[in-house]
């Protein structure tokens, strides 16, 4: 890089914002110090002469080019510190090579490498023909507001990327789905309760037994325990697009419900034994994944509601009627739709050559089950700034960036950037 020490007192002026969310303010949709954090980074686009774009602090754009447009996006706000940092988490610090901060490569680092490729670009000379629109969003970490923000001022690039993932990159994300499905109460359990997230695998799950409810010897069976008056089922928990790494504590329970009499019968063979062969359905991108992970109970009714990741390019719509052939009622809450952009098209293949041809190796593209910024376009990957076999500590105390990986990073965004101008 040129001017690494410019660079460099950008991103520490950037990692000093403590912008985590914040109360609303006046002016400051997700609190003051991302509006600050936003505006320094706005401030300097202009500086290097870029036009820039302020959506009432919600995001920002970086504009330059002419043409087809393409887009870029990554994020200013960052997850609470958390406990356990050797360094001030808001000071860039750098100890054999390596440096730390919150924030550092998810995702400030990133976005201000597409800055400066695009600083070069224009200083190049070369012909440009896109218009980049380099996107500065606020609430990637807790919401996506400034996502549904955009969407009321702009139309997004068809086409983009976001550094807000790993390296080379990834072409495909699967849709995510809540369903939910209800039946009618139990006759000799009431209260049932477990999981605490609907992505991820109940590691945990409770009953209150009526009278009869208690068969000691089938609890036993079915690794359950009493405690404190309550039936008790323990598992394993796992993210609820890898169900498989898990053991779900509701399973267990249900097979003891059956036990005495239960009529759930359905509800083990569908959202449990798979009987309508769900995780059999696969593309290209891989296997759709069904994970029952929360229930609880009102007055009359139970109900269970599953994670479900339908891999690109099936859709909801297609599932729909398998979900409908269980006998349960069911609702669905679409999260996000499966998104995958041409495999062998111009977008994927210009930024797997950057990538391949400044790290000399013969990588593919990936695909993921989660999902990440990239979903704002419709055809969008994740592109860096992680190597998927180092730990940058992402979420965690000691958030890190190898001054190596800052470095090839920039030069795989500026080789991509160069030729997506083209
Ligand atoms: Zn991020």
């Amino acid at each position: 890089m040129n001017n690494f020490n410019e660079y460099l007192a950008d991103l520490k002026k950037l990692l000093s914002y403590k912008s985590v969310f914040d109360k609303p303010q006046e002016n400051a949709p997700f609190g003051k110090p991302i509006k600050d954090c936003l505006n320094f980074f706005l401030s300097r686009a202009k500086e290097m002469g870029f036009e820039t774009i302020n959506y009432d602090n919600y995001a920002g754009e970086v504009v330059f080019g002419k043409g087809e447009e393409v887009g870029i996006i990554g994020h200013l706000d960052v997850v609470p510190i958390g406990i356990g940092w050797d360094t001030d988490p808001f000071t860039l610090t750098e100890k054999d090579g390596i440096y730390y901060g919150r924030g550092l490569a998810d995702d400030k680092t990133p976005l201000l490498s597409c800055l400066y490729a695009l600083k070069e670009l224009k200083d190049s000379g070369v012909a440009v023909n896109k218009k980049f629109r380099l996107v500065v969003g606020c609430d990637e970490e807790s919401g996506w507001r400034d996502i549904d923000y955009l969407a009321k001022k702009t139309t997004l690039p068809e086409y983009g990327f976001s550094p807000d993932g790993n390296f080379p990159l990834t072409y495909a994300e699967k849709g995510i789905v809540e369903v939910s499905f209800s039946f009618p109460k139990l006759k000799l359990f009431t209260d049932i309760k477990g999981g605490t997230v609907v992505n991820a695998v109940c590691d945990y799950a409770t009953a209150r037994p009526l009278d009869g409810g208690i068969d000691k010897e089938k609890m036993a069976k079915f690794n359950l325990s009493l405690e404190n008056g309550l039936i008790v089922s323990k598992g394993k928990s796992a993210h609820g697009s890898t169900p498989h790494l898990g053991k779900n504590a509701l399973l267990p329970l249900f097979e003891y419900f059956l036990s005495m009499g239960e009529d759930v019968q359905s509800v083990l063979d569908y959202l449990f034994y798979d009987k309508a062969k769900l995780c059999n359905l696969k593309t290209e991108q891989g296997l759709l994944t069904f994970s029952p992970d929360l229930i609880n109970q009102d007055e009359n009714t139970i109900t269970i509601t599953c994670d479900c990741r339908i891999p690109a390019p099936m859709t909801l719509e297609e599932i729909m009627p398998i979900f409908s052939s269980f006998g349960l009622a069911v609702k669905t809450k679409v999260r996000h739709q499966p998104m995958m952009v041409e495999k062998d098209g111009w977008f994927v293949q210009t930024l797997l050559n950057a990538y391949n041809s400044v790290m000399n190796e013969n990588a593919v593209p990936l695909s993921m089950g989660g999902s990440t910024f990239a979903r704002a376009f419709k055809k969008g990957c994740s592109f860096g700034p992680s190597w998927i076999t180092f730990d940058n500590h992402l979420h965690d105390a000691n958030e890190n960036l190898p001054k190596e990986h800052l470095l090839k990073g920039y030069e795989i965004y500026k080789k991509a950037i160069f030729d997506l101008a083209k």
